[in-house]
């Protein structure tokens, strides 16, 4: 299997190399030639997540050797989850959170950037690149901290992470400022994600740095779900999901089941297609965005258009405009045309909007996209506590409310599964707010206690008294320094 720009169908490389330039010379994303196929869904049946974690990579990343592949998953999926089933699926009636945080940083990111530093590792290994390997990575919270989870003390390679100073929750900043190894660097930046995540491929594709870098023996790499090494290990956890419901006779073998996925940059909901793709029987990818809404109108209108206000909500993963992700999707649905593919990029660059056309408008109608205002999260969180004594996080609770809404509006009954993508002590402060009405003061730390207390949840212990911890990092810079900033830590 080998791999191709979005933005050119000449250049193909392999999945090693896919993993290790993070994104392609021209600025687009790899994207695998075809997508395998799940041949026989019964066979995996009674794979544990492990077993499945090893078919499904295998069919992507096809210059690995199964030993490698195995060695990989067996050093990502191991205690550092607090589940030994590591994405547990939670029953409420006919929806099923598929709970996605018991990594170390209580967020769906873990799932990919646990296995993200063993693949890349092995890839520069087989390479024999003798260089050292840098990632930098734009974050809206969540991926920031897994990647440095992920990646610190792993030699040879440096990890750099940009920050929107204030565009994260207290607990994500201070998860963020207090991380240990000597390999790790973040800074906060005077700006949004879309900034950070501009800012960084800018620098990915700027030629004269990368000579510059390259004299001095680094290379750059990504953790951004941009890497196709990240969004390969997510389609592990649908399938698992659907097993599971199979195992648990909630669905027979190959009936369809909807899936809901809280979406930002597109990442995840992007796995959840390619599992279809690849033969998983999904029927409706739900695509739910909180107040920054763009994608809603994207799936509805065939219109993409950055021209709006940015807004900063209680899901703050989620507040993004540029859904980096969506162009593999453009990819697929154009059958493949780079050269519509780049256009639309052109477009989006100069003019802030495309709009694609009839025929690739009917190719997304597997995807339902709508929104939740902030008003409606608060009533998720709360009606699911009512009715389940079950506490979602304020990102789950966006998807919760699109899928209640797609199911009373489409009168389809198919199961729903939805990716559960935090904890919600992650965002206690909105979820405690949302429970209880009311409106104190407290910090978010102080409100981890709250919800702990009053809900009867133990706090998971990686964000234990994370209050105490000591601050290492607290570098601030511009959107225009950014490269200067990242040259001076390199000393080039
Ligand atoms: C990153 C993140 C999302 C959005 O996922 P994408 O793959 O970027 O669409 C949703 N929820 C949480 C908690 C996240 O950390």
């Amino acid at each position: 299997m080998l791999y191709y720009s979005t933005r050119s169908l000449n250049k193909k490389v392999t999945s090693s190399e896919a993993i290790i330039n993070g994104i392609a010379e021209d600025g687009g994303l790899y994207v695998p030639e075809y997508l395998p196929k799940i041949e026989n869904l019964k066979e995996l049946l009674d794979l544990n997540y492990k077993q499945l974690a090893c078919v499904v990579l295998n069919k992507f990343f096809t210059d690995f050797t199964k030993e490698e592949i195995k060695e990989c998953v067996y050093n990502a999926y191991n205690e550092k989850f607090r589940s030994n089933e590591i994405a547990p699926l939670k029953k409420c009636e006919d929806m099923y959170f598929l709970e996605l945080f018991h990594g170390a940083t209580l967020a769906f990111k873990d799932m990919a950037l646990s296995i993200l530093p063993h693949l890349m590792t092995t890839a520069v290994k087989k390479h024999k690149l003798e260089k050292e390997v840098v990632i930098l990575t734009a974050t809206s919270g969540d991926t920031g901290k897994a990647a440095l989870e992920g990646f610190k003390d792993v030699e040879g390679i440096k990890i750099i992470v940009f920050f929107p100073r204030d565009g994260v929750s207290d607990v994500q900043k201070m998860q963020m400022i207090t991380q240990v190894g000597n390999n790790t660097h973040v800074i906060m930046l005077e700006g949004n994600f879309d900034d950070a995540q501009n800012g960084v491929k800018e620098i990915f594709v700027d030629q004269e740095l990368k000579d510059q870098l390259l004299e001095k023996n680094i290379i750059l790499s990504s953790a951004n779900s941009i890497n196709i090494g990240r969004l390969v290990p997510q389609i592990v956890y649908y399938i698992y999901a659907y097993m599971n419901l199979v195992r648990n006779k909630e669905i027979k073998l190959k009936e369809e089941i909807n899936i809901g996925v809280p979406t930002g940059n597109f990442g995840n909901i992007l796995a959840a297609y390619y599992a279809k793709q690849m033969g998983l029987p999904i029927n409706k990818l739900i695509c739910a965005s909180n107040e920054n809404n763009i994608l809603t109108d994207f799936i509805n209108t065939g219109v993409y258009d950055i021209n709006r206000k940015f807004k900063t909500t209680t899901s703050p993963s989620m507040d993004i405009l540029i859904s980096s992700n969506l162009e593999r999707l453009l990819y697929e649905i154009t059958t493949k045309d780079s050269g519509v593919v780049t256009s639309y990029m052109n477009s989006l660059k100069n003019k802030s909007a495309y709009k694609i056309n009839e025929k690739q408008i009917s190719n997304i109608s597997d995807f339902y996209g709508d929104y939740a205002k902030e008003i409606d999260v608060t009533n998720a969180i709360k009606e699911v506590y009512e009715k389940y004594n079950y506490v979602i996080d304020t990102h789950t609770a966006v998807a919760y409310h699109v899928c209640k809404n797609y199911k009373n509006i489409s009168k389809d009954n198919k199961k729903i599964v939805i990716a559960s993508t935090a904890s919600p002590f992650k965002f206690a402060g909105s979820v405690y707010r949302a429970l209880n009405k009311c409106n104190y003061e407290y910090n978010d730390f102080e409100f981890i206690n709250k919800l702990s207390e009053d809900f009867n949840i133990d706090i998971p212990s990686p964000i234990k008294d994370i209050d105490k911890l000591e601050v290492l990092h607290q570098q601030v810079c511009l959107k225009s320094t950014m490269k200067e900033t990242v040259c001076r830590m390199l000393k080039v």
